[in-house]
């Protein structure tokens, strides 16, 4: 049964039918853009963002704040849209979908004009006497901007608001599985009063995000796997275009000894069962010392037992959003299963729903030779491996190609943080998890396969600028210092300078 299927059309593009995960009823048709389309979007794109640029930031948070109004009148169409198209807990279509974006929009709204202001430099040591900078923030002008399919909107109009703050148009290629939301953001973006063009979407598959990298965008914000991730930088590494690559990850949480046991069993299950693990920084893996691991255990058990799974009416886990993430999910808890792992809960497909829902799973006797604990999974699974210190937990949180976040629970705050600097990965909660990416002063981006470059919060906003240095005379008038004709004289002159300067303390106090 798959959520994206091919449609028969004589017409030159494919088509494609999109199902509900949750009734597995088709919920829409769209035509895949080809490639010649998604140059005309960019170059459309390109004729509106001039004009854009030149606007005030008050003008463009005008448009922020209006879209903002939207999105609290509007809630419910963005809900429902969500649910539909990934049947996920309508709890978090809230919380991830609407909450987050509106906090985003107003965060960018507000601190946009403050983070991009021109600034004054001062000049360090005997520059400053002649030199003034004034470094300026350009938009870059259009971003190509592909994302994946757990948060259609979140994802969506986190980047997008911050491209629009900074001057530019955004071209979006949103994940084939989820094309109705990215409507959604379009409608709203448009009735808040955007200039036409400057956010478009084109709709397809890898086809159509591959011709978006080539089709002259000045920057590619990509969110989706490692594996299309590489494809992505590798274009961009021959077209010489700056990218962020948010990809994947497989976050560790550390359970210490001194931690708050009931608070971090709720983390435990919450982490990884959230958005129905298909969560970038779920919680994927969890390291418990040995002297609190039974009770551990047993609490986690207990909470996730009591979780709801349900396709009408209250639920606490959602469907699983794509059948080709189903197929990973079985797999891995297959071979953990085969490899000596024990299911405590859950562990397969909710024989009471007929749509693509996977039960919430505690497994325990884990280790890293299975799949489970070295690829991301991307399911609701809790999986428990028990160690004997702090030290084995923390090697073992950093043995893994990914490097996105983790977290670790311990009562001893000093503790925490320098667990916390220990793990290699872009960020660390610590008695808490899975919020890094909704929090804009700590920037958000992984380490080792989990990404390249950081997003969001002031420096992520910069990324979408070109940070131009303006660095002028302060006389503008007389001789250029150093400048023709090199004489012997000045040559010396030049060496007992650097003598007298940087031979001394002298240039200590002006460097
Ligand atoms: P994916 O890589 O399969 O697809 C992501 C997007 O890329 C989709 O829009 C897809 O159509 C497009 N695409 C596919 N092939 C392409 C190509 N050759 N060139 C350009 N674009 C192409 O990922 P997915 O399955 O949609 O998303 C799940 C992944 O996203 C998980 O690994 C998850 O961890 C990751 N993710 C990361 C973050 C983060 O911030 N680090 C956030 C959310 C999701």
């Amino acid at each position: 049964m798959a959520i994206v299927e091919n449609v028969d059309t004589p017409g030159p593009r494919r088509r494609l039918r999109v199902k509900s995960p949750v009734s597995l009823e088709p919920i829409g048709e769209f035509d895949c853009a080809t490639a010649e389309d998604v140059k005309t979007a960019v170059e459309r794109a390109r004729k509106a963002q001039g004009a854009w640029a030149e606007r005030s930031f008050d003008e463009r948070a005008a448009v922020l704040w209006r879209l903002l109004d939207l999105f609290v009148e509007r809630q419910d169409e963005i809900i429902d849209v969500v649910i539909q198209e990934t049947g996920k807990a309508r709890a978090e279509a809230i919380s991830m979908e609407v909450f987050a974006p509106c906090d985003a929009i107003s965060f960018y709204a507000k601190n946009a004009k403050k983070f991009l202001a021109p600034e004054k430099r001062k000049p360090h040591g005997l520059m400053r006497f002649g030199k003034r900078i004034r470094v300026v923030y350009k938009p870059l002008g259009v971003v190509g901007l592909i994302t994946p399919w757990n948060g259609p909107v979140a994802l969506a109009v986190t980047p997008t608001v911050q491209a629009l703050m900074a001057g530019n148009a955004v071209v979006h290629k949103p994940s084939e599985v989820t094309p109705l939301s990215a409507l959604v953001v379009k409608r709203l973006l448009d009735d808040a009063g955007l200039p036409s063009d400057l956010y478009q979407v084109v709709q397809g598959d890898g086809e159509a995000g591959a011709a978006l990298v080539e089709a002259g965008v000045d920057k590619v914000s990509f969110t989706g796997s490692v594996a299309t991730g590489r494809k992505v930088g590798e274009a961009c590494g021959r077209l010489l275009v700056p990218c962020t690559l948010e990809l994947g990850g497989k976050d560790a949480m550390i359970v210490c000894a001194d931690a708050d046991l009931e608070r971090a069993a709720q983390g435990a299950v919450l982490g990884s069962c959230m958005n129905t693990g298909h969560y970038c920084c779920g919680t994927e893996r969890i390291y418990v010392v040995e002297e609190v691991y039974d009770e551990f255990r047993d609490k986690v058990v207990e909470r996730v037992k009591a979780l709801r799974q349900s396709d009408a009416g209250e639920s606490d886990v959602g469907a699983v959003f794509w059948d080709k993430q189903l197929d990973i999910i079985e797999s891995h808890v297959a071979d953990a299963v085969a490899k000596g792992a024990e299911v405590l809960v859950g562990g397969r497909r909710n024989p009471e729903l007929a749509g693509l829902y996977f039960q919430p799973t505690v497994v325990e006797n884990v280790n890293h030779g299975m799949d489970l604990m070295t690829k991301e999974t991307f399911g609701p699974i809790v999986a428990l491996q028990k160690v004997q210190s702090e030290e084995e937990a923390l090697y073992l949180a950093n043995d893994s190609d990914y490097g996105l976040n983790g977290n670790v629970w311990t009562t001893d705050a000093e503790k925490g943080f320098r667990l916390a600097e220990r793990i290699d990965t872009g960020g660390v909660c610590v008695n808490d998890m899975a919020i890094t990416y909704g929090v804009p002063e700590a920037p958000f981006g992984g380490v080792k396969a989990s990404g390249v470059g950081q997003v969001n919060g002031r420096s992520g906003l910069r990324g979408y600028c070109h940070e131009h240095p303006i660095i002028a005379d302060k006389k503008g008038r007389g001789d250029i210092q150093g400048g023709y004709p090199y004489t012997r004289k000045s040559e010396d002159g030049m060496q007992k300078f650097i003598k007298v300067f940087f031979g001394t303390r002298l240039a200590r106090w002006l460097a």
